[in-house]
């Protein structure tokens, strides 16, 4: 079939200049970085000067495509650039970590703290037989321990592997088994909106019929009881007392694998994602405190979980590498009231925010009441990742909580490529709402056609990376070829995003859909994302998911799930009002041909939403795999209710 790349509501004209003041304070002032970053090995050579390394590399990149050794022949400890360089100066006494208990409970570590808390549990760790190159399964609440577990391994050059609290023992133990893991770190139970859940006892299962495991170190978080096995199980408390405070860090190889992570698994069944310590390690820093435009006063609150890719870059690995002040909150984002968050920011007066535009539509949905009744004047900057951000959604985030006084960063990246690709520089580059703007300075991304041809200003197609990045993605565990199959055999030579974009005449680009999701409609490619964010521009909506269903004419026909802010009122008209609205604002070729109201969409635990089992919904088939999914009760709902004829 014809593909045709259309125009649509993603053509935002308007452009967001940084506010008076911010650019000429800001880290980064001149556009010439946009040029330097031609010359990607010069650029990148220049930022690994940014990391004290025990032995400088004999060459930054040595490139043997779709394989890559960054500052091959370096030596590096990752661990040792969180913390041990911080040590000699002023920031010994900062504060690196702050945390907020669900509870209300709060710990700060300074970076002398934490230097020696993780030291102790690298010695904990070595202690139970723990080598360089040995996997740890990390499977924890957000709490600080966490944070200690990763650095120690990284410290000790022990690849960890994070496990998101949240997912069941089924997922644990897939993840423990695909790595062959020898230690997992946990805690009794985590809290959640005032419950409890038993990581324990999921871990127990999960290991009931693996062997890998040998010990199972337990962080008393909850209190609630707990199984500990004999031989296998010990108290992080207890082992953790009078060990050496002395660790030496690592010697690691450049291109010494620092950690796998599992995908969020939105599309499929989730890969394990490698990165190596150097690379990654220059390119988290790099594009932390560029992008974030950090400075040593900053506090600075990434609200991912560490589970997933954002918390490792952004909460732990490169802010801790650039010395900030990070805050850590363990729970919901509505316990005890929905202005949680805002409660946080006020009270530790938050100066830079980084969430998710699932986060921002809940607020949105919540209404403005709950951030106009606190004080955020202490934020100057917002950051958004994970999925599209609704034009929408961005103006309401800049509006109710930037006050229009805060740059937002938009940034586009993945768990592949470990670091931000697309994104502002928050004081040289303007923004438009709902784009992600232009690729990090250092980094060569292009739009390109079926065939692989770039196309021109204006148009949309397959949004792939050209050539290496420092932060890329080793391999797959385990799994060369399937590395090798999935990132760069669709498009010669260049690294394949699975990500359909548009740029504008001004080079912008705007992600419109994953190349799985994208509706075609009589030949016409439709973007996931234009179509919702039209729904999204409706001020009853707060969130909406569009598939394609198969249609006898068209090929496909758009079918919209469609969410409602709180306290609507449902009208008769109601559907027919939002289907017009589409047509308005795309065209008559997008209007949906079926809108179903839910309160609730499937989500991943990371909050992203799964298209795909929407889809099975409106093909009227069998689901897809759903182990990442958050909230099984939504898909039972729409089942339920949706009864699609075959
Ligand atoms: P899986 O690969 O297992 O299906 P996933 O792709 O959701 O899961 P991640 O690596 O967490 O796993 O997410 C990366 C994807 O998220 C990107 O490919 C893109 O589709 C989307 N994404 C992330 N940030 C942005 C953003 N700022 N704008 C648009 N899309 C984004
Ligand atoms: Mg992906």
């Amino acid at each position: 079939m014809e593909e045709k790349h259309r125009e649509g509501l993603m053509e935002e004209k308007r452009l967001f200049f940084p506010p008076a003041g911010f650019s000429s304070n800001a880290v980064i002032q001149n556009p010439e970085i946009y040029e330097l970053g031609q010359d990607r090995t010069k650029f990148w050579g220049e930022q690994g000067k940014r990391l004290d390394w025990f032995k400088p590399w004999d060459k930054v990149l040595e490139w043997d495509r779709p394989f890559a050794k960054w500052y091959a022949g370096g030596k590096i400890n990752a661990a040792y650039n969180c913390l041990d360089r911080h040590l000699n100066g002023a920031r010994r006494n900062k504060a690196a970590l702050i945390f907020e208990g669900e509870l209300g409970d709060r710990r700060v570590l300074t970076y002398q703290d934490l230097h020696r808390e993780v030291s102790q549990f690298a010695n904990v760790l070595k202690s139970y037989g723990v080598e360089k190159g040995d996997r740890v399964t990390i499977y924890m609440p957000m709490i600080p321990e966490t944070v200690i577990a990763m650095l120690a391994c990284a410290r000790i050059g022990a690849p960890h592997i994070v496990v998101f609290g949240g997912f069941s023992y089924e997922a644990l133990r897939d993840r423990v088994l695909d790595a062959q893991a020898k230690v997992i770190v946990t805690s009794d139970g985590s809290y959640r909106r005032g419950n409890i859940i038993p990581l324990k006892e999921n871990v127990d299962q999960a290991l009931r019929t693996v062997t890998c495991v040998e010990k199972v170190i337990v962080v008393q978080r909850t209190g609630q009881p707990v199984e500990m096995q004999e031989e296998r199980d010990v108290w992080y408390h207890e082992v953790i007392k009078n060990v050496s405070l002395v660790s030496p860090a690592e010697h690691m190889d450049a291109d010494d694998m620092l950690f796998i992570l599992y995908t969020s698994g939105t599309t499929g069944k989730p890969k394990g994602i490698v990165h190596t310590v150097g690379g990654y390690m220059v390119g988290v820093s790099t594009t932390h405190e560029w992008v974030f435009d950090l400075k040593d006063e900053d506090v600075y609150w990434c609200t991912a979980d560490v589970g997933w890719i954002t918390g490792h870059s952004y909460l732990v690995y490169g802010p801790l590498s650039n010395g900030a002040t990070i805050l850590m909150y363990e729970g919901a984002p509505d316990y005890p009231e929905k202005d949680r968050y805002w409660e946080i920011v006020e009270k530790y007066k938050v100066t830079i925010l980084y969430t998710a535009p699932t986060a921002i539509r809940t607020f949105m949905k919540w209404g403005e009441s709950y951030p106009l009744g606190r004080d955020l004047s202490s934020l100057r900057l917002l950051g958004s990742v994970g999925e599209p951000i609704n034009p929408d959604a961005w103006m309401w985030y800049h509006k109710h909580i930037g006050e229009e006084r805060c740059p937002i960063v938009d940034t586009w990246w993945q768990t592949e490529t470990g670091m931000i690709m697309m994104t502002p520089v928050p004081g040289i580059t303007p923004l438009k709402a709902g784009s992600c703007t232009i690729p990090f300075p250092g980094v060569h991304i292009d739009i390109v056609s079926p065939l692989g041809n770039a196309v021109p200003k204006g148009e949309s197609g397959y949004l792939v990376v050209r050539g290496p990045w420092p932060a890329m993605l080793k391999t797959i565990y385990g799994d060369d070829k399937r590395y090798e199959d999935t990132y760069w055999r669709q498009f010669e030579g260049v690294y394949f995003t699975g990500d359909e974009a548009k740029w504008d005449d001004d080079g912008y680009f705007w992600v419109i859909g994953r190349v799985d999701d994208v509706i075609n409609v009589s030949g016409h490619r439709i973007g996931t994302a234009e179509v919702e964010s039209a729904l999204v521009d409706h001020p009853l909506v707060a969130e909406a998911a569009c598939v394609g269903r198969t249609h006898e004419v068209k090929g496909q026909a758009v079918f919209a799930f469609v969410s409602l802010k709180e306290g609507i009122l449902i009208h008769d008209e109601l559907i027919a009002e939002l289907k017009a609205h589409v047509v308005l604002k795309i065209g008559a070729l997008a209007r949906p041909d079926d809108i179903f109201l839910t309160d609730e969409l499937p989500k991943t635990r990371s909050g992203k939403i799964m298209r795909r089992l929407l889809k099975d919904i409106a093909e009227g088939r069998a689901m897809g795999d759903t182990s990442t999914l958050a909230d099984a009760a939504v898909i039972d709902f729409l089942k339920k209710n949706i009864n699609i004829e075959k």
